[in-house]
């Protein structure tokens, strides 16, 4: 390599980084140099100890029974106006900071934000980020918190005991439609490109979650997207929210990201737990006899009515099968 030249790359390095940070970035989930494989180059702390997602391994998980339940206060009814946007990557609805959430050791969290990851690239593909026994579930609902000792999501998100997110889980199945969501889906077609905003007027975040809010997985991980900084406190709700088909192929099917794509599979692969602990508090319903003859029943239904359960499975049980399902998924950025 001639001087020049030598001289030329880190110059163009610098205009193509400059590049990145303009567009914020150009990670993406499966596509290009920025793959999830290579986030940890760009962003260190994605190749570290306390990654998220994980699998949640039910024999696995601790159960305590001193573990309180969650405390959520101002989830119901909110008069006023919420902006929904495609960022390019997801919709994401911004919450009031009357949303707050008492953990169960007292830690108070304000509501920031609230997305969704999910998946859609064929009527099989499943995009739950966090998947339970290896079965990764319809869509995962995210509400992003931070902690009130700070005085804003921006200072909490690089200290490390900032964020905290309750996550839940979609289940589709014959259901009618889930009529607190028809505003949200509603909406999607107002915000079909990136960067578009819409309105919601009124909101009930508790009336788009699970029925029951108090079973609850829990461990120490990170932000699912670049800079994947290790501050998350996760909830995981063990109850599902119900919406017939025809909802999440609209939101699988409405938005379009920076390159006029359709926004699918917008979830990472499952990271390893290393020496954590996932606490539960409940007990493990699979290890029971009746648990274990109800699993066996759901099992064989599902052999009938729907396609294997976790047909994505982690990259390394099954990386060609992920490769091809990703092929044509631009990842996205997104605030988490
Ligand atoms: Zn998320």
């Amino acid at each position: 390599m001639c001087s020049t030249m030598r001289a030329l790359v880190p110059l163009l390095s610098l205009f193509l980084l400059g590049g990145q940070a303009q567009h914020g970035s150009d990670w993406t989930y499966s596509e290009g140099a920025l793959d999830e494989a290579h986030w940890p180059q760009h962003y260190p702390a994605c190749g570290g100890q306390r990654q998220s997602p994980i699998n949640l391994q039910r024999t696995k998980v601790r159960y305590n029974p001193a573990l309180k339940g969650l405390k959520l206060t101002g989830y119901e009814t909110q008069e006023g106006e919420f902006p929904m946007v495609n960022n390019g990557h997801t919709v994401q609805i911004s919450l009031p900071s009357t949303m707050r959430m008492t953990a169960a050791d007292g830690t108070v969290y304000i509501a920031q934000q609230m997305h969704f990851h999910w998946g859609g690239a064929s009527s099989k593909i499943r995009g739950s980020e966090h998947t339970v026994d290896g079965i990764r579930h319809v869509i995962e609902i995210h509400v992003v918190h931070y902690n009130s000792k700070y005085k804003s999501y921006e200072t909490a998100q690089d200290a490390p005991d900032g964020l905290a997110v309750l996550a839940a889980f979609v289940e589709v199945k014959d259901y009618p439609e889930n009529t607190y969501y028809s505003s949200f889906i509603s909406h999607l077609a107002n915000i079909k490109y990136p960067g578009q905003t819409t309105t919601l007027t009124g909101l009930d975040i508790r009336d788009m979650l699970p029925k029951n809010l108090q079973h609850y997985y829990s461990y120490d991980g990170s932000l699912t997207t670049p800079p994947c900084t290790e501050n998350v406190h996760w909830f995981v709700l063990a109850d599902f929210v119900k919406l017939s088909r025809t909802q999440v192929w609209k939101l699988e099917n409405s938005l379009l990201d920076h390159h006029n794509k359709t926004i699918q599979n917008d979830y990472r692969r499952t990271q390893p737990l290393n020496h954590r602990v996932v606490e539960s508090n409940f007990p493990n319903q699979g290890k029971g006899h009746l648990a274990s003859r109800e699993k066996t029943k759901s099992k064989s239904k599902a052999h009938v009515n729907t396609p294997p359960l976790g047909s994505r499975q982690p990259r390394s049980l099954s990386s060609n099968t992920v490769k091809t399902h990703k092929d044509n998924v631009l990842g996205t950025r997104r605030a988490f």
